[in-house]
């Protein structure tokens, strides 16, 4: 079998410019073609996984089927590529050092000095081409967090330059991302901050082969030139990346300054087919030609940050394009949800999504956004604490047990109706700890989740601690909150339903992780399916006054 080959993206000039979406179009072109690809992403900071970051440093944090806490980058290779993502494809220098420190304090080393160079760097190495070990992926693509120059990203630098040595031109490249900006008092497109990003990484001893140039104007012949003259690359290997309308965009637009062909040129690798991309550009078209539009409000405490919620604002694009429907999002804050503010901030909504988060601040505002849902039967989705706060909110009002709580948020409430699993309770580090990864789930007969799924077990990705309290299960469902989810193995309850409401469900997992362009998720697709139902009612009524 053929030799995996190896991609780098590294990123100079500024942060944000996008480097895991240029990574994932690339991944998306070579896929269409037919070649096996997946990415994997090198983060530089010291936590061993972005499990222990608060959403406000790093925006959201991934979770794949293993279990394993990611980068949110993880979230765009898996909706573009359709193909799970492990822990394997995300390494941070926390996670090295700790290996490097594990092998040395067995010895391993024996009695040599441990250094950065070689023992990081071939750490480094190793975690990259574990991917490549088995020959499952032809291709794969490693994005180096961070921007050259930066002192921790100096070990990473070093490992792809001696990788590139050590496996040759025509299997490995290097792909180099930067800012091209335009300064209008000049009317201008300037050059030199990629010339000078360039060379830095030539100080590490990488030329680039290819550039990938972020503008928010289109690149002239002439800058063309230049950048390929002062950067080394051949012109054709000059990528302009213009500002997008939508992520989904990127790949279509790599495609036509033909990132995919010079890719494949470098790496000696057969250009014979065109990409095929008929079901990409199938939910574009669905995407862009919208037949209806909902409004649906995001209740969360983190929604001054976009990327908190990443997964979930993609998987309501999927689903919006499923139903051919525009679903405007309306990021509300909890903290300033209280009875006054209530009926102004959600009673104009199609849908209430309450969304996952983990600790006291915002969680009353969660409360009553739940009650007003289900009180005026507004279509309900409840995400992790969302559907803890939905158990939380029935106990208090429907069951009448005052003081009911989470004991997250109250340890000594009367009315644990969301608890610690016992398991949970012993243990001290928070690292990797909580329920994490694919779960099974079996669905009950008759309910929302089992015609939405179509399916009588499913699995889901989970991220908590805290669980839906058995105790409580009979009061409950006697009232009328039905658990229609349940784990097969240890009887935890994973989704609740109103059935008295149209459409209320809660669920303990969280679905948004595995929402995918070629395979939107059942229940964002029904939910949207719900509001745009919900919203005709609305307009039929206010008709009909
Ligand atoms: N804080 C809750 C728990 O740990 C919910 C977590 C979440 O929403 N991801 O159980």
């Amino acid at each position: 079998m053929a030799e995996t080959k190896y991609i780098f993206v590294t990123g100079g000039v500024s942060s944000s410019l996008g480097k895991g979406i240029i990574a994932a179009s690339l991944a998306k072109l070579l896929q269409a073609r037919g070649y096996k690809t997946t990415i994997q992403k090198l983060d530089p900071y010291i936590n061993v996984d972005p499990g222990t970051l608060n959403p406000y440093e790093h925006g959201e944090c991934y979770v794949t089927e293993d279990g394993a806490e990611t980068d949110l980058d993880l979230g765009h290779y898996e909706r573009f590529l359709n193909v799970n993502t492990s822990q394997a494809n995300n390494v941070t220098t926390g996670r090295i050092y700790q290996s490097v420190i594990e092998k040395e304090r067995r010895g391993e080393f024996l009695g040599k000095t441990v250094q950065v160079v070689p023992h990081i760097t071939n750490e480094i190495k190793e975690r990259i081409q574990l991917l490549g070990k088995n020959h499952e992926y032809d291709i794969v693509i490693t994005e180096i967090g961070g921007t050259v120059g930066d002192i921790e990203s100096l070990p990473y630098i070093e490992a792809v330059r001696q990788l590139k040595w050590e496996l040759g031109d025509d299997n490995a490249l290097v792909i180099h991302l930067t800012l091209v900006p335009f300064l209008s008092a000049a009317g201008e497109l300037k050059t030199k901050p990629t010339q000078h990003s360039v060379k830095t990484l030539m100080e590490s001893g990488i030329k680039a082969d290819i550039l990938v140039c972020r503008t928010e104007h289109e690149l002239s012949d002439d800058i063309r030139r230049k950048l390929a003259l002062f950067c080394n690359v051949k012109q054709e290997a000059v990528i302009q990346s213009i500002d997008a309308s939508t992520i989904y965009d990127v790949p279509n637009m790599m495609l036509e300054e033909g990132l995919d062909t010079v890719t494949l040129k470098k790496l000696a690798l057969p250009d014979d087919s065109s990409p095929n991309l008929t079901q990409w550009n199938e939910f574009l078209k669905r995407h862009k030609n919208p037949k209806h539009e909902v409004t649906i409000g995001l209740i969360g405490k983190y929604v001054e940050l976009q990327d908190s919620y990443k997964s979930i604002l993609e998987a309501f694009i999927h689903a919006g394009a499923a139903n051919e429907v525009k679903v405007n999002i309306e990021s509300i804050h909890s903290e300033f949800i209280n009875d006054t503010t209530i009926k102004n901030k959600i009673s104009h909504l199609d849908g209430v999504l309450v969304a996952p988060g983990f600790g006291e601040r915002g969680v009353e505002g969660k409360i009553d956004a739940v009650r007003f849902a289900r009180e005026q039967k507004i279509p309900f989705l409840g995400i992790c604490l969302g559907m803890q706060m939905a158990v939380i909110e029935f106990a208090r009002n429907v069951l009448k047990l005052k003081n009911a709580n989470s004991t997250e948020m109250d340890a000594s409430t009367p009315h644990p109706v969301i608890d610690l699993m016992e398991e949970q309770k012993e243990i001290t580090h928070l690292g990797g700890t909580m329920r994490l990864g694919s779960w099974k789930c079996e669905l009950k007969e008759g309910s929302i989740a089992e015609e939405v799924y179509g399916n009588k077990t499913i699995s889901e990705r989970h991220r908590h601690r805290y669980e839906y309290n058995n105790k409580y299960a009979e009061q409950l469902e006697s009232q009328g909150m039905l658990s229609t989810g349940i784990n097969p193995d240890t009887k935890l309850v994973e989704i609740v339903e109103v059935p008295e409401h149209p459409w209320f469900v809660g669920v303990q997992y969280h679905p948004e992780y595995k929402s995918t362009v070629a395979s939107p998720h059942p229940l964002f697709v029904a939910f949207v399916k719900a509001a745009k139902e919900y919203s005709k009612q609305q307009k039929n009524a206010t008709l009909a006054q």
